[in-house]
């Protein structure tokens, strides 16, 4: 790349680098991003469509679920990473409605390209949706409606909704409610707040069995088994006893050599430490537990110590947790045996080891008000706990972000229609080349009711008209009727959503729509550590062969 200045050309990027500037550069981001959009578009709804993944060493996913589609392509093209990074951020922000943002922000784009071929500037396309989004977010919060922690079969009814389509529609009922039980029992208030921390709910996933046995535990499951046989396997009113200190004589740091010259050397010294675990475990009994739950190592004879006086023990518990433990049963991890006392300790109705396909597990269940719950998936394959857990997780997650702005809306594209609707009308405030724009994203965010419409395999138009007037006569919660091809009230139909997946899909599609837009010019680096094509300079042809093509040539 040059400029002339003073008959010279200046050369200011590395040779080899490329560029693609103006409308050139603009269009081929749009294109980029729309593919994007397409590749995840049909599986929108209850009635969208499987993708099959097929990894580069053979495994094979099978799912309906936007970002995990995303997450497991690899895209080059730098605008089509910023189009995943939008899946990313719902995905970290609520949970679920990734492919919601994702198609929208595709949709954006392609109504942007239709203003700037009508030779509208972009800057003025992202102004314009800028007005937009920041007054279909105040829309949005006229449309939500309230919802405590109180509102169970409205919060199970968010819980359903999440997980339609998710491949788990034989046991929705029963997972559902597991949803909404953890979510609610984590949630909590601080200063009239309400408080929700996601990693309170550990899901769990173990393959056998059926989805019906699906459970929530009221405390936690650990992937742990106890240490010793001789442990009881299940003990009721457990007072457990959480410990991040290692049962072991420890190893001393400089390297010392013991010397021993007798047998009666060695058994005084066996003796010894055998002493000392046989006091690090009175210590441990004295303060009344009869669980343990060590972070670090237990020692064989500190584990015979434990069994016989009737604790049951599991060693090298992750710290994560530890954390949730704490959280679950009110105990306090204590750092030292010496300064353990009954106060640290905290409860469960049931502690038990169970084999759950094939491997212990221990639950800690029945806590009291816990903080931290879990949740154990089954089922049948390997791929039918993936998809679950998928859809657990948009459920748990998306009940979790009602409680948290208190506030849903209804679902099946009716809220997206009376946004596009309002907006529409209040775009002829606005005039001038701007309400161009805001109309376009007024007709961008139709996209969601008009591909659940396609994926009813009735004619979408219809669909479309029907619902349109519908929202015209003040029907605004008729949305579409997934099963029967038509419209219908999504409030019978039970179709409800979080507002927060809706805000924050407006908010990150529209931002990302407007960072491509404003782009317009993409330098990319030659890959390979900018090396101009043809290798290094001033290498000779013969060089660059292979040294049997050398031969051959010699
Ligand atoms: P996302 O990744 O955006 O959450 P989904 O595949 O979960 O994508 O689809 C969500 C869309 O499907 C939402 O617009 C939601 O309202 C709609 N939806 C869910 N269940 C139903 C239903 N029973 N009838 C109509 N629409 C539904
Ligand atoms: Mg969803």
């Amino acid at each position: 790349m040059a400029n002339q200045f003073g008959g010279q050309p200046i050369f200011i990027l590395p040779e080899g680098t490329l560029r693609q500037t103006g409308r050139d550069a603009q269009f081929r981001n749009i294109m980029a991003a729309k593919m994007i959009a397409e590749s995840v578009r049909t599986t929108l709804g209850p009635k969208g469509m499987d993708k099959m993944l097929v990894d580069n060493i053979g495994d094979v996913t099978i799912t309906n679920d936007g970002a995990t589609i995303l997450k497991n392509i690899e895209f080059d093209h730098p605008a089509a990473k910023m189009m995943v990074e939008i899946s990313k951020t719902q995905e970290d922000e609520v949970g679920d409605g990734t492919t919601t943002a994702v198609v929208f922000a595709g949709e954006l784009l392609k109504k942007a390209e239709n203003l700037m071929e009508q030779s509208i500037h972009p800057t003025v396309v992202v102004r314009g949706y800028r007005m937009a989004k920041e007054q279909a977010l105040k829309i949005l919060e006229t449309l939500g409606k309230n919802i405590t922690p109180n509102d169970i079969l409205l919060l199970e009814k968010i819980a359903m909704t999440a997980m339609t389509g998710k491949g788990s529609e034989a046991a929705r009922d029963k997972l559902a409610k597991v949803a909404v039980e953890a979510a609610v029992s984590v949630t909590h208030s601080e200063n009239g707040k309400t408080v929700i921390n996601r990693d309170d709910v550990k899901i769990e996933k173990k393959q056998g069995g059926s989805l019906d046995d699906t459970e929530l535990i009221r405390g936690i499951v650990i992937d742990k088994e106890i240490v010793h046989p001789n442990m009881p396997k299940n003990i009721k009113n457990a007072k457990i006893c959480l410990l991040d200190c290692a049962l072991e004589i420890k190893e001393t740091e400089t390297s010392a050599e013991i010397r021993i010259t007798s047998p009666d050397q060695l058994q005084q010294f066996v003796e010894q430490e055998s002493n000392m675990l046989k006091k690090m475990t009175e210590k441990v009994a004295a303060s009344g537990c009869n669980v343990l739950l060590c972070q670090k190592g237990i020692d064989d004879l500190a584990q015979h110590y434990l069994a016989k006086k009737g604790i049951m023990a599991a060693r090298r518990v992750k710290k994560s947790d530890m954390e949730k433990l704490a959280k679950a049963t009110g105990a306090r991890v204590a750092c030292s045996i010496e300064e353990l006392s009954e106060e640290d300790l905290g409860f469960a109705g049931l502690v038990e080891e169970k084999k759950i396909a094939g491997e212990e597990m221990m639950f800690i269940r029945e806590c009291k008000n816990p903080k931290s719950v879990s949740i154990l998936i089954r089922g049948g394959t390997e791929h039918v706990v993936d998809e679950a857990q998928r859809a657990m997780e948009d459920a748990v997650y998306g009940v979790m972000s009602a409680l948290e702005i208190g506030k849903f809306v209804y679902g099946g594209g009716s809220i997206e229609m009376e946004l596009s609707r309002q907006l529409r009308k209040w775009s002829e405030s606005v005039g001038g080349r701007e309400q161009l724009a805001i109309n376009a994203f007024a007709e961008a965010i139709e996209i969601i009711p008009r591909t659940l419409a396609e994926s009813t395999g009735s004619d979408p138009i219809d669909i479309l008209v029907n619902m349109r007037s519908a929202h015209e006569d003040g029907k605004v919660t008729y949305g579409v009727d997934v099963h029967n091809g038509g419209i219908m009230d999504m409030e019978k139909a039970g179709v409800i959503e979080p507002l927060k997946i809706k805000t924050q899909a407006i908010k990150s599609a529209a931002e990302a729509a407007s960072m491509i837009l404003r782009i317009d010019d993409v330098i990319t680096a030659k890959s390979g550590g900018g090396m101009p094509p043809g290798g290094m300079p001033g290498i000779c042809e013969s060089q660059r062969f292979s040294r049997s093509q050398r031969a051959l040539l010699d």
